[in-house]
């Protein structure tokens, strides 16, 4: 029980502190959220959105699950957007994945962990879609990192193709998707370089990704085939 009372002692000493520094902030922050943000990431604890990248409450909305996953049958994961997109009018949508991450690792070795293997298997998925490439890479450090690195990149790609973004597009609100991976090790963000504002052809944006993402780790993915 301690540790509990532990966190609302900090709750406190975090209000206060707040509200010394800026009289007026809860005040304004509950009158209303104005968030030009999504940030979809994953549950990890080291993974906190806000502080990672210096926002303050109130300046990014988020949505968090294992792996950073985007699945169009997922009501939780699709309303987030939804909402964010159609009534907060989010300009930017961001799916940071992490290296190291647990549930991308259990996709990569299979590793059954229980429940939450029904959710890992859209990973599973993501390394099945990628099985060639990935094999080719020797350590498996590397494939790991090009997994979750992949693993952002199909996220982004399921993103595009949610009918609340694509009506966004339609009507010409402007929306970006990117495509983050956060490292634990040193606190920094790999910019992947996804960066879609319009409708895509998927395959497409898939290899050119899939290849500028593979050179990275000295391999040719167009010796594999673009799937
Ligand atoms: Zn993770």
């Amino acid at each position: 029980m301690s540790s509990i009372n532990t966190l609302l002692e900090n709750n406190r000493k975090w209000a206060a502190k707040m509200s010394k520094d800026d009289p007026d902030f809860f005040r304004r922050l509950a009158r209303q959220q104005t968030p030009n943000y999504l940030w979809i990431g994953c549950s990890d604890s080291r993974v906190p959105a806000n502080e990672i990248i210096g926002l303050a409450p109130g300046e990014i909305f988020v949505h968090r699950n294992i792996a950073n996953v985007v699945v169009s049958s997922d009501l939780n994961c699709v309303s987030a957007v939804q909402f964010s997109v159609d009534v907060l009018k989010v300009g930017h949508i961001i799916v940071t994945g992490h290296y190291g991450c647990g549930g991308v690792t259990a996709a990569l070795s299979d590793q059954r962990l229980g429940l939450c293997d029904h959710w890992t298997s859209h990973v599973r998925s993501v390394y099945v879609l990628h099985e060639q490439l990935l094999l080719s890479i020797q350590s498996e450090e590397d494939r790991l990192r090009l997994l979750c690195e992949l693993n952002v990149v199909e996220q982004v790609l399921h993103l595009c193709r949610l009918p609340t973004v694509l009506d966004a597009w339609e009507r010409k609100q402007p929306l970006c998707i990117h495509g983050w991976c956060y490292g634990l090790d040193n606190g920094l963000v790999h910019d992947l370089g996804i960066d879609i504002d319009h409708r895509i052809e998927r395959t497409e944006v898939r290899a050119a990704m899939v290849e500028r993402l593979a050179s990275a780790f000295s391999i040719s993915h167009a010796a594999y085939g673009n799937k």
